[in-house]
């Protein structure tokens, strides 16, 4: 199969619709370029991710889940600047025109798509190195995107979700802990077909002063909000650790299982720094708190406070008495 024939198959025919019912897709796939044309009065948000193997994803990972991750990484930056997915290029190196690889991988992909009417538009398709690159288009009204840098003093953080399950998953592949098939399944679920919160991020504009998506864990993530606004935060350690997905679905015999192999600090570590879960972290105004479960309620997606915006640099961890907790995580970094 050629490089034609392959864009066609997998890329180009099944998006062909989707492309012609999404206004704001003025030509698609097959020219030189795609046009797009937001709406008046909309700023185009823009974002890239790419994924590479060996690095963001196992050689052995489910194609069809590889194609969801892909887009979903990139809508969850749509997400947290409260943008409305538009349209995406796709950049592909692959080893081989491997059908049996690309036809579940273009169907993770495009069903993610459809399900955000977000539009495939054109791309690149190159031998080599399997490599993922997406960028996305997406649209906001004139200044209403949601920044790192407007946090202010006395604002409530808040984080959509669950925190840490994704972590908790790939240590489970790494050999380096047990989990029972339950909760294993559930953690690898949240690894491989993270959910991006695009409309809780768009119920947001108006009311969240910040907000970012957390990629590399809540504490590196929310760190950059901090850095950017000139602000410290201070939150709270069991609110958060509550926040990890196998404390919510656990059963009890689950639970004593995990309590035993699994201390509260080692938790906390997995919520604070885990990476991979893509949720929002974003912060509003004391004012602003119906606002805000409303905006949760609408977009059907589970939101908890957990802390607060100081004017001290730096962020810090208490516990349920207000005593300071020490704070050793660090979070993600890829060159590290
Ligand atoms: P050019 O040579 O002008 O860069 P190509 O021959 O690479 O164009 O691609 C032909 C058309 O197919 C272009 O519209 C391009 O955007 C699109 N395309 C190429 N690869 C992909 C892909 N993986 N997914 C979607 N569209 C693609
Ligand atoms: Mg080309």
């Amino acid at each position: 199969m050629g490089e034609f024939d392959l864009i066609e198959r997998y890329f180009k025919a099944p998006a062909r619709d989707m492309a012609q019912r999404n206004s704001a897709v003025a030509q698609g796939i097959g020219d030189d370029c795609a046009l797009l044309q937001p709406a008046a009065g909309m700023q185009l948000a823009i974002s890239s991710d790419m994924l590479v193997e060996g690095r963001h994803f196992f050689a052995d990972v489910d194609p069809l889940t590889l194609g969801h991750k892909a887009l979903a990484v990139n809508l969850s930056d749509l997400a947290a600047c409260g943008a409305k997915p538009l349209a995406f290029t796709l950049a592909l190196a692959l080893p081989q025109a491997d059908e049996a690889w690309l036809a579940p991988f273009s169907r993770g992909l495009l069903a993610l798509a459809a399900e955000h009417n977000c539009a495939l538009i054109g791309g690149d398709t190159t031998q080599g190195p399997l490599n993922i690159c997406i960028t996305v288009f997406g649209e906001v009204p004139k200044n209403q995107a949601l920044l790192r840098n407007a946090a202010k003093v006395g604002d409530d953080i808040y984080v959509s979700g669950t925190l840490g399950d994704a972590r908790l998953a790939l240590e489970v592949m790494r050999g380096k802990l047990a989990l029972s098939t339950e909760a294993f399944t559930a953690a690898k679920t949240r690894l491989e077909t993270p959910t991006p919160r695009v409309a809780l991020g768009m119920a947001l504009r108006g009311i969240a002063s910040s907000a970012i998506d957390v990629s590399d864990g809540l504490q590196g993530d929310l760190g950059h909000v901090l850095q950017q606004s000139a602000v410290g935060a201070v939150i709270d350690a069991a609110v958060v650790t509550q926040l990890l997905a196998i404390n919510l679905i656990a059963t009890q015999a689950i639970k004593t299982t995990i309590n035993s192999q699994f201390t509260s600090q080692k938790q906390l570590q997995y919520a604070l720094s885990g990476g991979d879960d893509y949720e929002l972290a974003f912060t509003a105004s004391v004012s602003k708190r119906q606002a805000v479960q409303a905006a949760a309620l609408a977009s059907n997606t589970p939101v908890t406070r957990i802390g607060q915006i100081e004017a001290e640099p730096g962020l810090r961890l208490i516990d349920a008495q207000g005593q300071t907790v020490p704070n050793i995580f660090a979070s993600f970094d890829h060159f590290q």
